[in-house]
């Protein structure tokens, strides 16, 4: 079960700071009843997923340095060039239906794969997702985006349907369309940072 720091942050609030280099990381300790510890990083804020009686946080980041200073500093960086993107404010929710649908069906012909359901949700934590059913869930909150980041969102939903997890067979996939999928990966967290000041999502 994914736990979602969303809802866990009101359970404890417990506001630290952390120094690593020239970066204060502000951090979250979330007690569980979990044998290992577990760090996720969420828009730049860290939270540590503590089994209960563990109370070495400080340690625990220490250990895992140098990770945390370059996922935090990516965010920062993401942050300073959602500046300079801009929202699409223009297209309305049956544009972007519409839109996907068209994307769904011709990247389903091209992988040659069967998608049963497609449905649109407000989500705030990811663009959409895929079941091993075929059943693809894309976020409404795409509509902001510009058409070729639809684009690849869909085609990486749909490719899920070919290799459900993120290794080198469906880095290949998306490679045959996106030889820069890496860049589009940065692009999407940094379209997400400027759609989240929008809407006012915490
Ligand atoms: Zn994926």
């Amino acid at each position: 079960m994914k736990i979602n720091p969303i809802t866990l942050k009101s359970i404890e609030n417990m506001k630290n700071k952390y120094k690593i280099n020239d970066l204060e990381v502000e951090y979250e300790t979330i007690h569980r009843n979990i044998k290992y510890p577990r760090l996720e990083i969420k828009t730049g804020y860290l939270y540590l997923i503590l089994p209960n009686g563990y109370d070495n946080p400080e340690q625990l980041i220490k250990k895992h340095e140098s990770w945390i200073y370059r996922k935090v500093s990516h965010i920062i960086n993401s942050k300073k060039q959602a500046e300079n993107r801009k929202l699409d404010m223009k297209r309305s929710d049956e544009e972007l239906k519409d839109l996907i649908l068209s994307y769904v069906k011709s990247i389903s012909q091209e992988l040659d794969v069967n998608v049963n359901k497609v449905r649109f949700q407000r989500m705030k934590s990811r663009w959409g997702s895929c079941s091993s059913k075929g059943n693809l869930n894309f976020n409404r909150y795409l509509k902001y985006l510009p058409a070729q980041l639809i684009e690849y969102i869909v085609f990486h939903e749909v490719a899920h349907l070919l290799e459900m997890g993120h290794n080198k067979k469906f880095w290949s996939i998306i490679s045959t369309r996106f030889q820069n999928y890496k860049k589009m990966e940065d692009e999407l967290l940094i379209y997400w940072l400027s759609v989240k000041d929008l809407e006012g999502i915490e």
